[in-house]
């Protein structure tokens, strides 16, 4: 097996294409350039909030707020692989009563950049991949995401699709309800193309009522059973998890206050797959916090 090339970020400007509305607060902006540089499933670019005159004065309110501190750039993973059209699938951040700021850049990503919106990115770059020997470590991959953590993990599930026949796959996708279900079509398509080597779980945090929602559909949090349920093979099988995980902040706040951050998707979920018997190194991570 050749040694992975580690290739240093370009900046390259990109022109939107297509804007696919995924769910009430995603896109997917499909993206061009003259020469796209070479990526791997599961990597990310970067988009830097001060090429945008048009959020410059917020961009240097928010500067202002946090001490003339620079705003830093943002990620966002693709969505394609390499083998497809360049895309990046963005969620409009909320603002909640008690944040420090609205957020940025998700917003005018979301709403605000149709087709012909040209900007630069850096791209790319990330270690949450598939090694390229997969299939001599495990024969399953299971992969665990929360709301927009699904991106990268939905490109390294098409990329090992085409590249890894002998790799099984589970997608366990956790959501607040059915409508915030990113690429629902695009993975039930895919399960129903791949039934042998891909299973797709949704579990539903806020949507207490299933009827009328496909069989096998799940409420609540992941937890201990529902990975038992799924993975028989916790001694092998590597798991790739994204989602929100704790901010920051949110830890400086805690340490402040003396007190514990609250665990988020993240924590929570690898302290449960430690629980029922994976180790750290097959627990691979990209947090969104
Ligand atoms: C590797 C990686 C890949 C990612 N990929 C994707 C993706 O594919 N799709 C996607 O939608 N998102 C992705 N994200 C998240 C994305 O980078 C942005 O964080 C997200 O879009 C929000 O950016 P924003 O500018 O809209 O919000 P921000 O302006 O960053 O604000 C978000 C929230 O953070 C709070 N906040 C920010 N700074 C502070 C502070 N210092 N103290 C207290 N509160 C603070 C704000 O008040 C606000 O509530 C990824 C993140 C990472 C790290």
């Amino acid at each position: 097996m050749p040694p992975e090339r580690s290739l240093k970020p370009k900046t390259f400007e990109v022109v939107v294409t297509e804007v696919i509305r995924e769910t009430p607060d995603t896109v997917t902006l499909v993206l061009d350039a003259p020469e796209i540089p070479p990526y791997r499933a599961g990597q990310f670019l970067t988009i830097d909030p001060h090429v945008f005159p048009v959020i410059a004065g917020q961009v240097a309110y928010v500067e202002h707020l946090k001490g003339g501190k620079k705003e830093l750039v943002r990620a966002y993973s693709m969505a394609s692989t390499p083998q497809e059209a360049l895309a990046v699938t963005v969620k409009e951040e909320p603002y909640r009563p008690g944040d420090l700021h609205a957020p940025l850049l998700s917003p005018l990503l979301v709403h605000g950049t149709p087709v012909g919106t040209r900007f630069p990115v850096v791209g790319f770059t990330g270690p949450f991949t598939l090694p390229p020997d997969i299939e001599q470590r495990t024969d399953h991959v299971v992969h665990l995401v929360a709301g927009s953590g699904v991106v990268p993990n939905y490109s390294i599930l098409k990329d090992a699709l085409r590249n890894h026949p002998n790799l099984r796959q589970t997608f366990i996708d956790t959501n607040k309800t059915w409508d915030d279900i990113i690429f629902r079509d695009g993975l039930a398509r895919l399960a129903a193309e791949h039934p042998d080597r891909l299973t797709v779980v949704h579990t539903l945090t806020r949507h207490t009522d299933l009827r009328g929602l496909p069989s096998g559909v799940r409420q609540g949090r992941v937890g201990p059973e529902l990975l038992r349920e799924f993975i028989p093979d916790t001694g092998t099988a590597f798991a790739y998890l994204c989602g929100p995980a704790i901010a920051s902040w949110d830890r400086k706040k805690a340490l402040e206050e003396g007190t514990a951050p609250t665990p988020r998707f993240l924590e929570s979920t690898i302290a449960n797959l430690q629980a029922v018997g994976f180790t750290p190194a097959r627990i691979k991570r990209e947090a969104y916090g």
